[in-house]
């Protein structure tokens, strides 16, 4: 049983020397656990904030402990009652080839309604993070213009489509040609700016929102979200759902210097966790599982092979690698 521990907490951006990996007994279930065995796991950025150990919502990893993350697994040993050998299911688990876990902890997956990976993406917690974001801060409505930032991914992309659903007008921020293709072509966005190639953000933005923007769903900060304040319109919604231009940082700058521009268009800026809505968890699940049963959310996913390639795949988040949901198939 391979697992991977957290080495040392890394300073600015993580490299391998933050991960170690080492070999352990398979672990025995206890009374009401199961054994899991790992099919897929899910890589994301919030991991970075726990590989620190400053004050968060999440509890810091342990330094010389496993890594653990989103896991869909099989489970293979059962002393639960309501789990038998065989269910698919889904938790945050450790990194490794197997782990235990109580019965209360899993969510069953059905592995005939969707292909199962999709609990770690549109029905799980980055497909949550988009409906609740949107919908309860960004609150769009038709005929307004939706600005998401890290556009193509697990989350961004979510978000781009329950707007379109909603009847906005959709402008995607991404950082590949592929992405931006990827969004106006296969998504359905009215317009994507690749903000590695783009000369002036700002003036792309504003020829791409010619009616201003409502609601700004932010996963990255930084330059483009600037650029993205400076444009919003009277009453306009922002959710800060993510920061990634900024996870890596040593020193966080003071600020923001807009807060002017926000008093005078009476701006609602709302940073969120997912989790602040976990007592309407069932509505999202249900709300996405229709939408992907209808086809109207599309997905892509970036699945790397091998667990010995975790690490990699997780600092991939941070190079802009991933299209869709970033995630490692462990075994079949
Ligand atoms: P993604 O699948 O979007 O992967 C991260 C993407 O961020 C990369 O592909 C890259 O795309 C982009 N990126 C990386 N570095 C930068 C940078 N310096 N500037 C701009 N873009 C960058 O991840 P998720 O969808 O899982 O998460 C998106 C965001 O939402 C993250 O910030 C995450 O922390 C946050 N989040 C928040 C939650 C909450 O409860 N509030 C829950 C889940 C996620 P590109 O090629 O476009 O640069």
């Amino acid at each position: 049983n391979r697992q991977v521990l957290l080495a040392k907490r890394p300073k600015g951006l993580p490299d391998d020397s933050t991960f170690q990996f080492v070999e352990t007994d398979i672990p025995e279930p206890g009374e009401g656990e199961v054994l899991v065995r790992t099919l897929y796991l899910s890589v994301d950025p919030y991991m970075r904030g726990r590989m620190s150990d400053a004050k968060s919502y999440a509890e810091p990893f342990k330094v010389g402990e496993p890594l653990t993350g989103g896991v869909v697994g099989e489970v293979v040993k059962s002393n639960a009652k309501n789990l038998s050998e065989g269910d698919i299911v889904t938790a945050r688990l450790d990194w490794a080839d197997y782990s235990v876990a109580k019965e209360e902890y899993l969510r069953k997956v059905d592995p005939d309604a969707a292909p199962i990976t999709t609990a770690l993406y549109v029905t799980g917690m980055p497909g949550l993070t988009a409906y609740f974001g949107l919908l309860d801060i960004g609150k769009p409505k038709e005929g307004e213009t939706v600005v998401v930032s890290g556009a193509a991914g697990a989350v961004g992309s979510v978000v781009g489509q329950i707007a379109k659903l909603k009847g906005c007008r959709v402008v995607g921020i991404a950082g590949s040609e592929d992405k931006i293709n990827y969004l106006k072509d296969e998504l359905g966005f009215d317009a994507v700016i690749n903000y590695k190639t783009t000369e002036n953000i700002r003036e792309e933005l504003k020829a791409a929102c010619p009616d201003g923007i409502d609601v700004y769903f932010d996963n990255v900060g930084g330059e483009i979200t600037d650029a993205v304040i400076s444009l919003l319109n009277f009453h306009a919604r922002v959710a800060i759902c993510g920061q990634i231009a900024h996870y890596n940082d040593t020193e966080i700058e003071m600020g923001p210097r807009f807060l002017p521009y926000v008093l005078k268009h009476s701006i609602l800026i709302k940073g969120f966790i997912v989790s602040d809505y976990a007592d309407r968890e069932e509505e999202g699940m249900n709300a996405l599982a229709q939408w992907l049963k209808e086809g109207k959310i599309k997905y892509k996913e970036n699945i790397i092979e091998g667990l010995e390639n975790a690490p990699d795949a997780f600092l991939g988040l941070f190079r802009g690698d991933n299209l869709g949901k970033q995630l490692v198939k462990v075994s079949n």
